[in-house]
């Protein structure tokens, strides 16, 4: 027997199962897959000499999360590379709004954008620089954050409070007419906010946009050396090493509840794993509660709240190899890791606005990477392996470029690639010719490799302020504890959410610890 079992080897069960094992635990990590690392990893699927990753690419959030900090993942073999730009957009009407690594060129690109802009920037930036720290600590510690709670407090009854308030929980779009007269700079916040599913006129939209482009201008959009993959495969070695152990193509279907405690874990096959002293899931919440543990085990209240629960939007995401770089119609001065395709605000206002209302955008915003760019490794020199994907809403009543149903099968996967790769042409003419290869992956075959993925939802849940906090996943049980004893979420459903922090992973194992103390 041993004293936790871990359910699903992504980033935050690998960062919880790392955690208990170094307080010494015996722990067993079962995963469904027959590879580790959930939404982060990466192959050659695509063509053989090319490293793509199959979900997730760049992880400006574990660049500041002290959890992923403090376990020393160099040491088994993680490696960080930047591009030469964190982040860009391609400007309608010619060249880009572009960060760059020092924020006194970013600051003079805007400035040649529009005059104000530049100063604007930089007073953005040296607030980030004072209040960054309590916000980021406030967001990936577990809730309440009473100590940097405080420190955010502070800030906000300081001088500049009202304005600090203003971004925390402003929609971005506000945000950026108030500190901006040009276009570049506010799509550089907005497009950035879009990376969650509040929409930029949206309360909460403002925060997630500067979070994002604070991070960019001040550590950049990391990716592993090699790969996504090097960076749970990094989180499951140490976790060995420790001793832990992991077991692969093990779906857990059922929680064993013995006395209102989680006493164990059994897969589809039948093999049970004991645990005497914690489960932590790394599932979703609505699997959590509406499958793994019986229904007889769980208080009406809570089946009741999860009928509230709502996802995030879906996800198509298209993998390419290019015989070459990117043909860009206007080069940017620095070459961005990070894309964001989006005319301009009133677009990306209309895309969150069709999504809502369960529309296929005609003109999806594509969140895009130029790997090979941010990493040579991925790919031969003078080729790039890329990839971009746009949300679509969970459940499609209509389309409004008027072609798909939201079926999804193999007609409908290749007409919305193709509405994608029309938006990149637009401003990288010759941008088909250049590839050699394509992967699409629909909604439904993102839950197929990753059963989080819950109709390609990228978040575990949605990000709106309704089911934030201690509003996470439901209101009553906004934390890592369930409604089970010795039963913790530890997986993007849980507070902080989306985004590879391993905060989530954290919370779950501090709150078993504390608890068998
Ligand atoms: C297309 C895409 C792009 C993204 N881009 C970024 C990005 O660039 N940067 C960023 O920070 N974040 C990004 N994200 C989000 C990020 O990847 C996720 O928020 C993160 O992976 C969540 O980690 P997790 O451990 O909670 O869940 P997951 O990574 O989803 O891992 C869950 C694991 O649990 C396993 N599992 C589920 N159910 C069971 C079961 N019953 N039994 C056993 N095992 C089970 C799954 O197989 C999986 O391995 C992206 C996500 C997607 C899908």
């Amino acid at each position: 027997m041993s004293d936790a079992v871990v359910i699903g080897a992504g980033p935050n069960g690998l960062v919880a199962a790392n955690l208990l094992a170094e307080a010494g635990w015996n722990v067993v990590l079962v995963e469904a897959n027959d590879a580790i690392g959930g939404a982060v990893r990466s192959s050659t699927e695509v063509d053989s000499a090319f490293v793509h990753d199959t979900f997730s690419s760049f992880y400006p959030l574990a660049a500041v999360s002290p959890t992923i900090r403090s376990l020393g993942l160099a040491d088994y073999g993680l490696e960080w590379s930047n591009a030469p730009s964190p982040v860009g957009n391609p400007l309608k009407d010619g060249g880009w709004a572009l960060i760059h690594p020092d924020p006194a060129d970013t600051a003079t690109a805007l400035e040649a954008h529009t005059p104000g802009d530049g100063q604007a920037w930089l007073e953005l930036y040296s607030d980030w620089k004072r209040v960054g720290p309590a916000i980021t600590e406030a967001l990936l510690s577990p809730f309440p954050p009473v100590h940097a709670g405080l420190d955010l407090l502070r800030h906000l009854l300081g001088p500049r409070g009202l304005k600090r308030l203003q971004l925390l929980i402003g929609p971005v779009r506000s945000v950026g007419d108030r500190r901006f007269a040009g276009e570049a700079a506010k799509l550089l916040l907005a497009t950035n906010s879009q990376h969650a599913d509040i929409g930029p006129t949206r309360l909460g939209s403002g925060l997630m946009g500067w979070l994002l482009a604070m991070i960019a201008q001040q550590h950049g959009y990391p990716v592993p050396r090699g790969g996504a993959g090097r960076l749970t495969q990094a989180l499951a070695d140490r976790f060995t090493s420790q001793g832990g152990s992991i077991v692969c193509s093990a779906r857990v279907d059922r929680i064993v509840v013995r006395d209102g405690r989680a006493v164990a874990v059994r897969t589809v096959d039948g093999d049970e794993y004991t645990a005497s002293r914690a489960v932590l899931a790394d599932v979703s919440a609505p699997a959590l509660y509406g499958h793994l543990i019986p229904r007889e085990d769980l208080p009406a209240h809570v089946l009741q709240r999860m009928r509230w629960f709502k996802w995030d939007p879906g996800t198509v995401k298209v993998d390419w190899a290019l015989d070459s770089l990117i043909p860009w119609r206007d080069k940017p001065d620095l070459a961005p890791g990070t894309v964001h395709i989006a005319d301009s605000l009133d677009e990306l206002h209309q895309c969150a606005r069709q999504i809502a209302a369960g529309r296929i955008p005609h003109r999806p915003f594509l969140l895009m990477g130029q790997m090979t760019t941010a990493d040579p490794s991925r790919s031969p020199a003078g080729t790039e392996s890329v990839w971009a994907y746009t949300h679509v809403p969970q459940r499609v009543r209509g389309d409004a470029g008027g072609k798909l149903k939201g079926a999804w099968d193999s007609a409908e996967a290749e007409l919305m690639a193709e509405r994608m790769e029309g938006r990149i042409e637009e401003y990288a003419p010759g941008f088909k010719d250049r590839i050699t290869a394509r992967r699409i992956l629909t909604p439904p075959e993102l839950e197929r490799r990753d059963a989080n993925l819950v109709a390609g939802a990228v978040n575990g849940g949605t990000s709106s302020l309704r089911q934030e906090l201690f509003l996470r996943p439901m209101p009553g049980l906004g934390r890592a504890e369930t409604a089970i004893k010795s039963l913790y979420l530890a997986s993007a459903s849980a507070h902080p959410g989306g985004g590879v922090h391993g905060a989530c992973g954290s919370n779950a194992a501090r709150a078993a610890l504390f608890h068998a103390r």
